[in-house]
């Protein structure tokens, strides 16, 4: 499976100079949803920022289609239409007075005609199911609300790839199973999805593919059952082994049964 986006020896620091990317090589497999795991601090929002072009490496590239990102406005224009992410906190993402000018923002920027943008908001805006809240203020918006707003603006962009940093974060048991719902029928329609996450039962439920980060490097990339058979990896990690594929191990070494059966739904919390 070819690799939409890809690193290769990414260094990144901001203005304190500490590392906080160190010779990041990964890749994105076209069609799949990728998890970008670790513990808090260990990189991952920084990485995805650079996949999306909004940060720059020091060292290293980043490429989509195995083209180099340009770095230019053109550049960046042209790949927001084809990455596009949702930020962890929604009021780091929405501006405008209303629901709709707020999803109408970014294809409006692209330069659509006004038949093709309004049709995009009302699209989008039905996927995350907030048609009836289209002329509400964004300001009289819940958390999970405004969470909504800022999938749809970015899913107006008709993105091939989606990114959402912690897009479960503050959101209640329901909301966080829409959330994954949803993810996963953007997916089965054919869009490339990516999350940063900390949890490693979510990941295991959801991912293809997994990016393990830390301390600003990169532990394992591949998928996600072969991650699990190497428990050494999450414990080097600091993250907590999921219970429940640590059960159905045990039950695999006492019934001998080949395959290991994948949790059908998440343990209530
Ligand atoms: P994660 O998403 O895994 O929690 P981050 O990429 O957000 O990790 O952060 C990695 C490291 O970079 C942390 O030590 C964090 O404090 C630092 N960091 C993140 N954003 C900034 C910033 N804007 N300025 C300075 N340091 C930052």
């Amino acid at each position: 499976m070819s690799s939409i986006l890809e690193t290769k020896n990414v260094a990144f620091s901001y203005e304190n100079g500490e590392d906080v990317l160190k010779e990041v090589s990964s890749g994105i497999p076209e069609g799949k949803k990728t998890v970008i795991l670790g513990p808090n601090g260990s990189g991952k929002s920084t990485l995805m920022l650079h996949y999306n072009g909004v940060l720059k490496p020091k060292k290293g590239s980043v490429s989509f289609r195995r083209e180099p990102l340009r770095y230019d406005r053109k550049g960046l224009t042209s790949l927001r239409q084809n990455v596009c992410l949702m930020f962890q906190n929604p009021d780091d993402q929405i501006f405008a007075a209303t629901v709709e000018e707020d999803v109408a923002f970014g294809p409006l920027n692209l330069g659509l005609s006004r038949d093709e943008i309004e049709m995009r908001v009302y699209e989008a805006l039905e996927t995350v199911d907030l048609i009836k809240y289209r002329e509400r203020p964004t300001q009289q918006l819940s958390f999970g609300q405004r969470k909504r707003v800022a999938l749809a603006g970015a899913l107006a962009m008709n993105p091939e790839v989606l990114m959402m940093d912690e897009p479960t974060a503050g959101l209640d048991a329901q909301m966080v199973h829409e959330m994954m719902e949803l993810s996963e029928e953007l997916n089965h329609k054919g869009k490339t999805i990516v999350i940063c996450t900390h949890d490693v039962e979510m990941a295991y439920e959801w991912a293809d593919d997994v990016i393990l980060m830390y301390e600003g490097g990169v532990l394992y990339n591949g998928d996600i059952d072969g991650l699990l058979e190497r428990e050494e990896l999450l414990h080097r990690s600091r993250l907590k082994y999921p219970t429940i594929y640590k059960l159905n191990r045990q039950m695999h070494i006492r019934t001998g049964e080949h395959e290991l059966p994948r949790p059908q739904s998440l343990p209530e919390c």
